[in-house]
């Protein structure tokens, strides 16, 4: 039987690797549904390439110009997020990829999880702001929850037991989880020299091509910090259970140490359509044309600490795990208006973690009791962060 597959951010990076992993396996995966926000040239291509039966956009416009370049298919077309919500619940879909950037993608992404269905969870902010709910929806309605993120993907790899629902008891046996970061563009660079760079050199990643944001908050280790409280929740530990380790070549996406001194690895080279192949065939196992690992090439591996003092991103992913409730959503929230106003040349570089770590600071916590304390702590946090970016008041 065919899987039909629903993508949620099918123009970006993500969702280009998915279509690419389901072209080379088109007798067991077909394109049901595509979603994306803008992007109407990269849209209408997918159409014409994958023919799926549902096409959302992000805005009437936007879906009204992939309409008019698509006249005589059998597609539907809508747009806006509720109806990205509906095509991700759709009882014809099989496997949800979640891979719309930042908090936008919660909606759509909790949608697919009461459906029970698979879940490829690459929409790291979706978890990490709404954690609890989050997991205890994903229990509840008995969805598969595959991660994507390629440390995450690796951590599952290597907890053998954890992959075949023996949740908690496998993790008796961890010391250690470790989390490895290629430590991103300005892994050397000194803070006066940070405070210079551009939107295009952090863009620029040393081992992963990626969409804007993330390739940001991977100069800023705020990928790294988004990924420590992403692996709290998926894997049942806190942030002193997890060790950040910067691996500049990023061949091994992370690792598990147990108690007897064994340490697990999961290797390969930096591409995902590798944990998005391991995520859509689960159990199973496929081909993803990504080049084989040359080890002699590489000839070498090098591990060191992070520095939490030139990249204080990173701290305060732990405190707003230990601070708790809905103090990550608004940690989230900061960062994504401080990188957008990055991206548009309104802020330096070192602005980001300033403006996080005050509106992490000014944050009232409330409990996680319903979705609509997400969204409001989410709501506060983006004008208080809007509000520094406009006024740079830095106390
Ligand atoms: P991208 O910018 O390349 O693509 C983002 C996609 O989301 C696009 O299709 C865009 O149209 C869509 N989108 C953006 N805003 C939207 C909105 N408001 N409503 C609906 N759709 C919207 O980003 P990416 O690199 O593909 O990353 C996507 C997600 O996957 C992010 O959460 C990122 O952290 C995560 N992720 C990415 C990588 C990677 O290698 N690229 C690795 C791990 C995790
Ligand atoms: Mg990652």
């Amino acid at each position: 039987m065919k899987q039909n597959i629903c993508i949620l951010g099918a123009t970006g990076s993500i969702g280009t690797s998915t279509l690419d992993v389901i072209r080379q396996h088109e007798e067991r995966f077909s394109v049901f549904a595509v979603a994306a926000h803008s992007n109407v040239e990269r849209m209408v291509q997918i159409c014409h390439q994958f023919q799926p039966a549902r096409v959302v956009m992000g805005t009437e416009s936007a879906c009204e110009q992939v309409k008019n370049q698509c006249l005589g298919m059998d597609i539907e077309f809508t747009y806006g997020i509720e109806a990205m919500s509906n095509i991700a619940a759709d009882p014809q879909v099989d496997q949800v990829m979640a891979a719309i950037m930042g908090f936008a993608g919660l909606a759509p992404t909790l949608a697919a999880i009461r459906t029970g269905k698979r879940i490829l969870l690459a929409n790291k902010e979706s978890l990490v702001t709404a954690g609890s709910l989050f997991m205890q929806e994903v229990e509840k309605h008995g969805a598969v929850l595959l991660p994507i993120d390629s440390e995450h993907n690796a951590i599952y790899q290597c907890l053998p037991q954890f992959t075949e629902g023996a949740r908690g008891e496998m993790l008796h046996h961890v010391e250690k989880v470790l989390l490895t970061a290629s430590g991103g563009p300005f892994r050397e660079l000194s803070k006066r020299e940070m405070s210079h760079v551009t939107p295009e050199q952090a863009c620029k990643h040393p081992n992963w091509s990626m969409g804007r944001k993330i390739s940001v908050d991977s100069a800023s280790l705020m990928n790294k910090g988004l990924e420590l409280i992403e692996a709290c929740w998926l894997f049942d530990v806190e942030p002193k259970d997890i060790e950040v380790v910067i691996h500049p070549q990023s061949i091994v996406h992370s690792m598990v140490s147990y108690k007897d001194g064994s340490v697990l690895a999961q290797m390969g080279n930096p591409d995902m359509r590798t944990p998005i192949a391991y995520g859509m065939a689960w159990p199973e196992r496929i081909t993803a044309d990504v080049a084989p690992l040359d080890l002699m090439a590489i000839a070498q591996l090098d591990f060191f600490a992070p520095d939490y003092e030139r990249f204080p991103n990173l701290s305060l992913a732990a405190d707003a795990w230990y601070a708790g409730g809905s103090a990550m959503a608004s940690l989230n929230a900061a960062n994504e208006i401080a990188v957008d106003a990055f991206l548009k040349g309104q802020i330096g570089f070192l602005d980001i973690a300033e403006i996080n770590s005050q509106v992490l600071e000014q944050s009232e916590i409330y409990s996680v009791t319903g979705l609509d304390v997400v969204f409001e702590a989410d709501k506060i946090a983006r004008k208080a962060a809007n509000d520094l970016v406009k006024h740079k008041v830095y106390l």
